[in-house]
């Protein structure tokens, strides 16, 4: 995914669709909002100048699926023979005790499975990027929504952690759609309901590796960047602008130049 952090506007559209596409309740006030949950949130960051010189930037930021090692599995990446070695690891995957969170090898996602979850929220501490939450409250359905809630997605109980899966449930019927015609699964074949929503079009969904997907083609650019490179997460999710501020804003900025930026995704979306 590459978000063009020029032409998001803050709306928000895309996070009430990941909302609406995924299940995701409202409570029934805002008195404990640190306890909200939402899956794709888009933060505000200024240039710092006072009027009339403020500038302000949006950054919508979901679940970086952060790329794994060879195979995400637990621990994988703290007891490397070299500590020195730079591996990219998935925080999340590598602290779960119950295998609840798992790192997909065939599509690059990191997937969550709540049944498994056992409500511990190592996950939700080792995330750096905040992607995680963890449910505290059964979500108040009002009389008659229930009837309106996506058939596709299972709504989470109260008492696990949850988090974006670039609406997997589309890739799902995508796959099945594609194995039925013999065919493959086409860039516009699997979109997030974010990126459908966004009125300005600054998201974009693809395979990364893939040169046919625009995705491909826009993380060449010497304006994107990526969160927190050099905690080695490798995430999937690239931004863009080509104010030098909002680049440089973003946490532990570090430029194309620089090695850990070099890194190319090894496979997904
Ligand atoms: S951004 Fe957080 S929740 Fe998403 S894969 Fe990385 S560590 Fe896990
Ligand atoms: S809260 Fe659930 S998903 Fe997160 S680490 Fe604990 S068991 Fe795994």
């Amino acid at each position: 995914m590459v978000i063009d952090l020029d032409k998001c506007t803050g709306c928000g559209a895309c996070s009430v669709a990941c909302m609406s596409e995924n299940n995701i309740g409202v409570l029934h006030d805002e008195t404990d909002k640190i306890r909200s949950i939402t899956w794709m949130r888009v933060y505000q960051i200024d240039n710092g100048k006072s009027f009339p010189d403020t500038e302000v930037a949006f950054i919508p930021r979901p679940c970086m699926h952060c790329q794994g090692g060879t195979s995400g599995t637990p621990g994988q990446a703290f007891f490397q023979e070299d500590p020195m070695e730079e591996a990219a690891h998935t925080p999340c995957v590598s602290v779960c005790p119950a295998t609840a969170t798992d790192y997909d090898e065939e599509t690059g996602i990191v997937s969550q499975i709540p049944t498994r979850c056992i409500g511990c929220r190592y996950c939700v501490a080792a995330c750096p990027y905040h992607a995680r939450y963890f449910n505290w409250y059964d979500v108040p359905w009002p009389k008659g929504t229930p009837r309106a809630l996506s058939p596709f997605v299972s709504p989470r109980m109260r008492g696990v952690a949850e988090k974006c899966t670039f609406c997997y449930q589309r890739y799902q019927a995508a796959r099945n759609k594609a194995l039925v015609s013999g065919g493959e699964v086409g860039e516009m074949d699997y979109q997030t309901a974010c990126t459908e929503a966004c009125p300005s079009g600054a998201i974009t969904f693809g395979q990364l590796q893939n040169p046919k997907h625009k995705v491909h083609q826009l993380i060449s650019s010497e304006y994107t960047f990526r969160l927190l490179e050099r905690l080695h997460t490798n995430p999937k999710v690239y931004y863009m602008s080509k104010r030098e501020w909002v680049r440089k804003k973003a946490d532990n900025y570090v430029t194309r130049h620089n090695k850990f930026a070099q890194a190319a995704p090894q496979s997904g979306h």
